[in-house]
């Protein structure tokens, strides 16, 4: 396998073996595209697509190509950010407090002053509640954040609140309060301009067709809590937040930033059309949701692959219409595992290939975590054999579970295609090229090297070669 390479200098890396179509000729490609790269194709950083880009970047309202269809790209930004917040730190009182209301632990101080408060909260997150001196019954939250500390009147009516949202205990009040403080420090700017390059259309599972029937209908937009993480369908940023981190549509199940809500069209889609979103949901919450142990468009992408497709040369590499992989994505959103999958429904097995890769690309959090991002390459980089298996394994270990599940089986999977590789010409190595990209992304969306693309591929190479022993 020859690998063509020119070196991007605007290091549209974003997927590694697809060329970008604003920059075509500076693109990393593999060898062979010889067919059209239908659903791969991403827009370029210089235009739109990443999320870190810088706050402020004057390039974030280019609006996408009208043609070319891209899967949506979760942009990762917001959600690092909410990562690092600082954690509350409860500043507990040493001796018992008279009148302490019973829905206050030890973080209660009774009557102490503003200044006395300042002084026991000290490192960043720190928080305690005082009364009032001079309005008895009146509580305050005092909280340590960028080296200031700041006062909140408290209230109670059976949950704890400082303004709209309402929490079950101070804790998760105060973990919120920081969330938002800390991403209101980093990103105001990003977040004023957030909303100026939707990826909405791209996300519509209504068939063109379909679409072309003119209707308008408002969405009807309410305050939610997501179980998980959840990303916005308008403008594809982190719903950042404990709780009510965003709005959703009562009748499509529509979820956006509550900013974002304000731009969505009027096409709320009639029942008919009401879709389960399958693809680009947090693996954890749909695994969840479905109770199972994988997401069923992986079992079933695997399933009919292994059952007619392993000899298929190129399998992976060659990619399939994008027409048929659409179809097929709105197939699994509307029919969920009634979708049939055989050579009728689907004769060309590049297309089960393209929307399996489709729907691992689509995931907001990437099968090995941006968490765990670094650790994977690290390990992959130890030159000791031995010490290199065991930190790969290590690192294996600590995947949430429907991660590490996810993984176990697509290795699993990708070695017995392996086994094929007389027919089918792909090794450990060329899979390794193929998911590197599908299965990992840098925490941050900035450009990536060349060294850490091969060292992504070379990750998945040794998952895929050592998988009876790394899991
Ligand atoms: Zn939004
Ligand atoms: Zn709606």
């Amino acid at each position: 396998m020859k690998l063509t390479f020119t070196l991007p200098d605007c290091l549209c890396l974003i997927s590694f073996f697809y060329s970008c179509k604003t920059c075509s000729s500076r693109s990393v490609i593999m060898e062979r595209p010889s067919r059209s790269i239908p659903f791969g194709e991403r827009a370029c950083n210089r235009g739109s697509a990443s999320g870190t880009a810088a706050p402020g970047n004057s390039s974030m309202c280019e609006p996408f190509g009208e043609e070319e269809y891209q899967p949506p790209i979760w942009k990762s930004y917001l959600y690092q950010l909410q990562q690092e917040a600082p954690q509350p730190k409860r500043v507990t009182c040493p001796q018992e407090i008279d009148r302490k209301p019973k829905h206050y632990g030890r973080e209660f101080h009774g009557r102490i002053s503003r200044e006395r408060s300042v002084e026991l909260l000290g490192v960043e997150g720190a928080y305690l509640i005082r009364e009032s001196q001079r309005h008895p019954g009146t509580y305050t939250l005092a909280l340590r954040f960028g080296a200031q500390t700041l006062n909140y009147r408290l209230f109670y009516d059976g949950k704890h609140f400082v303004g709209e949202k309402r929490f079950e205990s101070i804790r998760e009040l105060v973990s919120d309060g920081l969330i938002a403080l800390y991403i209101q420090s980093k990103a105001s700017q990003y977040i004023s301009q957030m909303t100026c390059n939707p990826i909405y259309e791209t996300l519509l599972m209504v068939k063109e067709q379909e679409r072309c029937l003119q209707y308008e209908k408002a969405h009807s937009f309410k305050t939610h809590t997501f179980p998980g993480p959840h990303w916005c369908e308008y403008c594809a940023n982190f719903m950042w937040g404990l709780i009510a981190q965003g709005l959703r549509c009562s009748g499509c199940g529509l979820s956006v930033h509550s900013q974002c809500s304000q731009l969505v069209p009027r096409d709320c889609p009639p029942d008919q059309w009401r879709v389960k979103r399958v693809f680009s949901a947090d693996l954890t919450t749909l695994v969840k949701a479905h109770n199972t142990q994988r997401p069923l468009v992986v079992d079933m992408c695997v399933r009919e692959i292994e059952r007619r497709g392993l000899r298929a040369e190129g399998l992976y590499r060659v990619p399939g219409s994008s027409e048929y992989i659409k179809q097929l994505k709105m197939a699994f959103e509307r029919e969920g595992e009634k979708v049939v999958l055989n050579e009728d429904a689907y004769p060309d097995i590049n297309i089960i290939a393209g929307t399996l890769k489709l729907y691992l690309q689509g995931l907001p959090i990437p099968v090995i975590t941006y968490h765990l991002y670094y650790t994977f390459i690290q390990a992959a980089g130890i030159t000791n054999p031995e010490a290199r298996l065991e930190a790969i394994h290590e690192a294996v270990l600590q995947l949430p579970p429907a991660h590490y599940e996810t993984l176990r089986y697509l290795m699993a999977h990708l070695n017995r295609v392996t086994a094929f590789e007389r027919h089918n010409f792909m090794s450990a190595e060329n899979l390794g090229m193929v998911f590197g990209p599908t299965l990992m992304r840098r925490p941050n969306d900035s450009p990536i090297s060349l060294d850490l693309l091969w060292s992504q591929s070379l990750t998945v190479q040794l998952l895929i070669q050592n998988e009876d022993i790394l899991f």
